[in-house]
C-alpha cells in the first residue's frame, strides 16, 4: 500500500509538479537573455532622444516690456526673433540664416556659454532687449504690425524659415559658435577685437559686405547742437577740458579699423573709444565722419547701422538675392563654421556625460 502511495505521489510530481517547474525555468532563461539593466538603459537612452527632438525643446525668456519670464518652445520662439529681427519681404534663404543664427545664439543663452555679464534676466534664458540679446515679438503683435492683406502669408513665411532649419545650429570646431548680427555694416564687416577690445574670435574676421547701400539707412547724417554734445561729454567724463567753442577744433580721429570705423579719437584733453562716443550720442554706427556746419553746430554722417561684427543681414539679403542658400551666407559671415543639429550635440554631449 504504501508502495502504491509512493507511486502515486511521484507520478503527480511527474505529470504536475514538473511542467510547472520547466515552465518557469523557461520563463526565467527568457529573462536572462535580455538582462534587465540593459533593458531599462535602452529605455533611457530612447526617452531621452525623445527628449532631446528640436521641437520639444522649450527655453524661459524674460520679455522686458511686460516684464514677466514665459516658458516656450524654442522653435516657437525662434519665430518671433525673425520676425522682429529681419525684415519679412527678405529672401526666404537670408529668413533661415537668421533663423540658424537666433537659434544658436539662444542656444548658448541656454547652456550658459555666453555668460551675460549683468543678470537681467530674472532667472529666464535670454530676454527680448535687442541691445542685450535679440529682438523678439508676439505673434499676434507681429501680425497686427503687418499690413492686414498680407499678416497671414508674412507668418507663414516666416514660419517654414524656422521650420526648414528646425534644430539647425552652427559650431566651430565642435563648439557652439557666438553668432552675432547687425543691420548692415557699411560694405565690410568688423574683426571682433576691433570693436570688443581682446575679443579675437576665429570666426568674426571683416568680410566684404555687398549689396548694402540699398538698405534704409545706409547713409545717414544727423546735426547736432554742440552745446549738447559737450553737456553729454561732462556728464560722462566730468574732468573733461573741452568747450563748445572749439569743440569741432578739438576732436580728432586717432585710428580707424580696417573696415573704416572709428576705433580712437581725441576730445579736448580725453581719448576716447569709437564705441564710447557711439553710445554717447547715439550714433547708427561707429563709423562716421564729422563736419562743422557753423558756430552751434556739427554734421555727423553715419555709415551702416550696428556693431559691425558677423552677420550683416542687409549683406545676407543681398546674397540670397544673388542665389547664396542660407548656409552659404552662414559660411560667409561666419568664416570657418558648420551647421549641425542641437538633436546630435546634445547625444554627444549626452554620451560624453555617461
Ligand atoms: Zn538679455
Amino acid at each position: 500500500m504504501k508502495k502504491l502511495l509512493g507511486y502515486f505521489v511521484l507520478m503527480t510530481m511527474i505529470i504536475v509538479i514538473l511542467p510547472l517547474i520547466i515552465v518557469r525555468g523557461c520563463s526565467t532563461v527568457i529573462t536572462d537573455i535580455v538582462p534587465e539593466d540593459d533593458n531599462k538603459e535602452e529605455q533611457k537612452q530612447e526617452q531621452k532622444k525623445e527628449q532631446t527632438k528640436a521641437g520639444e525643446i522649450k527655453i524661459k525668456v524674460y520679455i522686458k516690456d511686460r516684464d514677466i519670464v514665459e516658458e516656450m518652445p524654442l522653435e516657437e520662439y525662434i519665430k518671433g526673433v525673425v520676425a522682429a529681427e529681419m525684415p519679412v519681404d527678405f529672401e526666404p534663404e537670408a529668413l533661415k540664416a537668421q533663423a540658424v543664427a537666433a537659434r544658436t545664439y539662444a542656444y548658448g543663452r541656454m547652456k550658459k556659454i555666453y555668460t551675460p555679464a549683468d543678470d537681467i534676466h530674472n532667472g529666464a534664458d535670454i530676454c527680448t532687449d535687442s541691445a542685450h540679446c535679440q529682438a523678439w515679438i508676439k505673434k499676434e503683435d507681429a501680425l497686427k504690425k503687418w499690413e492686414s492683406s498680407k499678416a497671414s502669408a508674412n507668418w507663414k513665411k516666416i514660419e517654414k524659415a524656422v521650420l526648414e532649419t528646425e534644430g539647425q545650429i552652427l559650431l566651430y570646431e565642435n563648439r557652439v559658435v557666438n553668432p552675432v548680427f547687425h543691420s548692415n555694416s557699411g560694405g565690410m564687416t568688423e574683426n571682433s577685437e576691433d570693436v570688443w577690445e581682446g575679443t579675437v574670435v576665429p570666426y568674426l574676421k571683416s568680410v566684404v559686405s555687398e549689396g548694402e547701400e540699398a538698405s534704409e539707412g545706409y547713409e545717414v547724417e544727423t546735426e547736432f547742437k554742440k552745446e549738447d554734445i559737450v553737456k553729454k561729454l561732462k556728464a560722462q567724463y566730468p574732468d573733461i577740458k573741452v568747450s563748445k567753442e572749439s569743440l569741432f577744433d578739438e576732436i580728432e580721429i586717432l585710428e580707424r579699423t580696417e573696415a573704416g570705423r572709428v576705433k580712437s579719437m581725441k576730445i579736448g584733453d580725453k581719448t576716447l573709444k569709437g564705441t564710447e562716443f557711439r553710445s554717447l550720442l547715439g550714433l547708427r554706427s561707429t563709423n562716421f565722419s564729422i563736419e562743422n556746419i557753423d558756430d552751434s553746430r556739427l554734421k555727423i554722417t553715419t555709415i551702416g547701422y550696428g556693431h559691425g561684427v558677423g552677420m550683416s543681414q542687409w549683406g545676407a539679403n543681398y546674397r540670397a538675392e544673388q542665389g547664396d542658400s542660407y548656409e552659404e551666407i552662414l559660411k560667409y559671415y561666419y568664416q570657418g563654421v558648420y551647421i549641425d543639429s542641437i538633436e546630435d550635440l546634445e547625444f554627444i554631449l549626452d554620451s560624453k556625460h555617461n
